[in-house]
């Protein structure tokens, strides 16, 4: 996510090269193309001898409105774009990536978190004319101020207290050409607190070439999915019986990172948010792990430190 989530002109990938250089440096390994879930499940690494598994997997999954024409040519999620633009390299000519013609194009993106940011702040670079739709005011926008702040500094316009009911496209291409977009205001405040947007019933509509959706993610259900026992919650974040965690108990051996958790922690608090499932993770032990694309780091514990490995997990 780091890579492709946020632009270059935020987070250089070279900082992203030198922390991974320096967990490497560290003992850590990573094994890349490797889906858990799908090239191996979770039973298989325990299997291969990993006792602790951390599931730390992200929200990954992008969400849409459901409405009319989102199916349309050149609407797609914030996800898509930024990664077609930040890690398939799109927007170079030596590169094969498809990424839609933007420069003097309309651009609408439907959003006011910070990814929606990120990718108003892409499709402007790449010469867009873009307009963020947010469904409530100004003040109730979850982005970071400065990160609006510089939206509108680059010329990125914002439409507030709108929300797109439709999108309309070329019935012979297929591509979108417009948004229809429900006038709102605000009525009382819902559970997260701000005051929920409400259809005034008016309505209008705008020109847009390409429509980008940046509406949140859900997490990804691979691992879910593949591993019946673990227990999750209607948005997919795994739910952590502490008893069990103590006991260290399946799924207790599988602690979830931030986003499976909760979807909602920033990048730049995990730090502590991982440290519990990181020291839950306790004793371990490498011995009896056999050889295999996805065997633990060997040499990253040094022989004296490693305890003998008890027959079957005992509770703590
Ligand atoms: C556009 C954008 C801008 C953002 N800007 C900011 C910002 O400015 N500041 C900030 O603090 N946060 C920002 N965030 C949020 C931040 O990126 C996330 O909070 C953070 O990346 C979450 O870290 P994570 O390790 O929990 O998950 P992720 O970073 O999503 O990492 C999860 C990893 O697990 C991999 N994975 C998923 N499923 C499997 C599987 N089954 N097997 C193997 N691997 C798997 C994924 O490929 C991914 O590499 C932004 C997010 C986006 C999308």
């Amino acid at each position: 996510m780091l890579r492709y989530g946020i632009p270059e002109f935020r987070l250089p990938n070279e900082l992203i090269d030198d922390v991974v250089g320096k967990i490497k440096l560290l003992g850590g390994k990573f094994v890349e193309n490797f889906v858990v879930g799908k090239t191996a499940t979770l039973q298989d690494l325990r299997d291969a001898g990993f006792w602790r598994i951390f599931v730390g997997t992200g929200a990954g999954l992008p969400r849409f409105m459901n409405v009319p024409g989102e199916h349309l040519l050149n609407v797609m999620s914030a996800n898509e774009f930024l990664t077609r633009v930040n890690l398939m390299q799109g927007l170079r000519p030596d590169y094969e990536t498809p990424l839609p013609e933007i420069a003097g194009k309309d651009v609408i993106v439907i959003g006011g978190g910070n990814t929606a940011m990120d990718a108003a702040r892409t499709a402007r670079r790449l010469g867009g004319n873009v307009t963020i739709v947010y469904r409530r005011t100004q003040s109730e926008m979850p982005a970071r101020v400065e990160e609006l702040h510089h939206a509108l500094e680059e010329g990125i316009a914002l439409q507030v207290l709108r929300a797109p009911s439709e999108f309309l496209g070329d019935a012979q291409t297929n591509f979108v050409t417009a948004a229809t977009l429900d006038v709102m205001e605000l009525g009382e405040p819902d559970e997260s607190g701000r005051r929920r947007p409400v259809v005034t019933g008016q309505q209008e509509t705008i020109h847009a070439d390409l429509v980008i959706m940046a509406l949140g993610n859900a997490s990804n259900p691979i691992i879910k999915d593949s591993e019946p026992r673990l227990q999750t919650s209607k948005w997919g974040t795994i739910n952590l019986d502490r008893r069990a965690l103590r006991r260290r108990r399946w799924p207790a051996s599988t602690p979830a990172g931030t986003q499976p958790v909760a979807a909602r922690r920033p990048s730049t608090r995990p730090a502590t948010a991982r440290r519990r499932p990181a020291r839950s993770s306790g004793r371990s032990t490498w011995s009896r792990v056999r050889s295999g694309p996805w065997s633990p780091a060997r040499g990253s514990t040094p022989t004296s430190a490693r305890p003998p490995r008890p027959s079957s997990p005992s509770p703590s």
